[in-house]
């Protein structure tokens, strides 16, 4: 199939709750499930395996990935002590984003977004300012980045309902080691 006049679209997925919110406010395309900023691998299967559980239920294509948590922590280095919401977030957010447009990219893809936007806590003007940016410094600049703000949407709070109807995971954590650290300490605290 020619995915480039058929207008394909490559949507990179964070985790299941954001393409269930991300869905319903009308993203569409070829699941793209790059993440290697997940701590450890057993939270990374099983995030994965939500997504999959989703694609299976609304008949989505997911294109093959792979774990590569030692390129997060070289992308990261020297910035681990960095609070959520800083340099680190953006060095990781660059990281998934360029891997999927350099997919999107060799699979002849039109365009490409992420569900990264869905998130409440995320900064969405700046995972847009570095979609934008990549992919007009893809070698192939037809590969064009779709800004989004998922979270947004009108549809958000029914979205809200059918991840809890559907039984779906829900981490209490953003990904990383250093994020599932913070968010332990914080639990402990509120318990002492
Ligand atoms: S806190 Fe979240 S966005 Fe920031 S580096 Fe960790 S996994 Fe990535």
């Amino acid at each position: 199939m020619d995915r480039r006049s058929n207008n394909c679209h490559l949507l990179h997925v964070c985790c299941a709750p954001d393409l269930v919110i991300s869905y319903l406010a009308g993203a569409r395309g070829d699941i793209f499930f790059y993440n290697p900023n997940i701590h450890p691998r057993e939270e990374y299967e099983k995030r994965l395996n939500e997504v999959l559980k989703l694609a299976n239920l609304w008949d989505l294509n997911v294109l093959p990935t792979k774990y590569e948590p030692e390129l997060f922590f070289e992308e990261v280095a020297g910035m681990e002590n960095d609070p959520e919401g800083g340099k680190r977030c953006e060095a990781c957010f660059r990281l998934r984003l360029e891997k999927s447009a350099q997919i999107a990219h060799q699979y002849n893809y039109a365009s490409f977004s992420t569900t990264l936007t869905a998130s409440p806590k995320k900064n969405v003007i700046l995972i847009n300012s570095i979609g934008i940016s990549i992919s007009k410094s893809t070698s192939d600049a037809n590969v064009t980045y779709l800004p989004n703000v998922y979270r947004k949407s009108s549809s958000y709070n029914d979205a809200q309902k059918l991840i809890k109807q559907l039984g779906i995971y829900r981490q209490n954590y953003c990904g990383c080691v250093y994020s599932m650290s913070n968010s332990l300490n914080l639990r402990k605290s509120l318990v002492l």
